[in-house]
Formats: C-alpha cells, structure tokens, sequence
C-alpha cells in the first residue's frame, strides 16, 4: 500500500487537558486511518499507485472526476499536517522568523491572532483554517471540507481543523474556544518556522 498513515508526532494523551485522547484516539485511529484506507482503495491499480501523496493531491485538485480521491488524499495530507502544528506546551508568542514576517506582513502578532481565529469562526461548516505562505508573504486563509492551499500553488506553514471532529468531544459547539486554545496553548510555533526555511 503506497498511502500510509503516520504515527502522530506525540502520545494520544500529550494535548490534555486542551484535546483529549478520546478525541485524538478518534481523529487519528478512525478519521485519519479512513482517509488514507479510501485513498488506497482509490489508487489500487491507477497509474496513480505509487505516486507520492502530495503529486496524487495536485493531480486529483483539477479533476472533477477524481474529486472522491482529492477529497480522501488531501484529507490525509490536511491531517498529517495539522498534528505537526501541535505540540505539548505549545501556543503564545513566538519567536524567529515566523515573529518578523508576521509583524512584516500580517500586522503584529495581535491581528494574525485575530485573523486566524476569525478565518476558523467564519468557515461555515466543515474545513481548515491556514497560514500560508503566497509569493513570500504570509497570509490568513480558510477553505472548506478537504480543500488545501498546497494544491493551488501556496506553501501552508500552518493549519487548524474546524471539523466537528476536531473539538467536538471537548468543546462541543464552542468553536472559538478551540481555537482560542489551540492559538494559546498549542501551536508548535518551531514547525512553523521549519515550513518557512
Ligand atoms: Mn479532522
């Protein structure tokens, strides 16, 4: 099978009390796992099957009739992504390069707070909040369901999951609250900078 799908970079209980390990156990063990077992089943004998998962997501992107693999591969990728942005005693202020091109472009830490959180408020139903990186600059972005701004050209260096399934067990419907905590207390800012080198 060329779609595997990785190990979470930390233990299922490293995110409590902000994510719970039910919740990871979930996200990860069913949500994640089904995304790629769908993509597997999608490219088993395609002369997609042993092509990596990134190439596999920008082929599938402008094909509408591969839109049921885009949808499962960029899952996968989202995903993968998304637990990289987290860390234990992650969140706040953060420092190096990704501080200075936030000042530079984005404002000030203050406004990229308040536009990532509002990005992730306004997705309307399922999808992602992102900081990417567009010819050099950060920007703020959302998209919905599986769609991903590494299909259309941009560099993501940072995501939030606002499906349900991301907070759902532990804030039930109080989005802004998870994202509130994942700003504060998660981010792992030093991933950030690693995307931006
Ligand atoms: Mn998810």
């Amino acid at each position: 099978m060329p779609i595997t799908l990785p190990d979470m970079p930390y233990g299922k209980k490293a995110l409590e009390p902000f994510i719970s390990a039910r919740t990871l156990e979930f996200h990860h063990g069913k949500h994640h796992k089904a995304y790629a077992d769908n993509t597997n089943k999608l490219i088993d004998g395609t002369d997609l099957a042993t092509t990596d998962l990134e190439s596999i997501v920008k082929k599938a992107a402008g094909d509408p009739s591969k839109a049921g693999l885009f949808n499962n591969a960029a899952q996968v990728w989202n995903h993968t992504f998304y637990w990289n942005c987290m860390k234990p005693k992650g969140g706040g202020l953060p420092a190096g390069d990704v501080l200075q091109k936030i000042n530079s472009d984005l404002g000030g830490y203050e406004k990229f707070v308040e536009g990532f959180k509002n990005a992730g408020i306004t997705q309307f139903g399922s999808g992602w909040a992102w900081l990417i990186l567009k010819d050099g600059r950060l920007e703020i972005t959302k998209s919905a369901n599986a769609d991903t701004p590494l299909a259309y050209g941009s560099k993501p260096v940072l995501v939030a999951d606002v499906w349900e399934h991301a907070y759902y067990l532990d804030y039930q419907n109080r989005r802004p609250d998870y994202l509130t905590t994942f700003i504060d207390k998660l981010i792992n800012w030093d991933f950030v900078n690693s995307c931006l080198e």
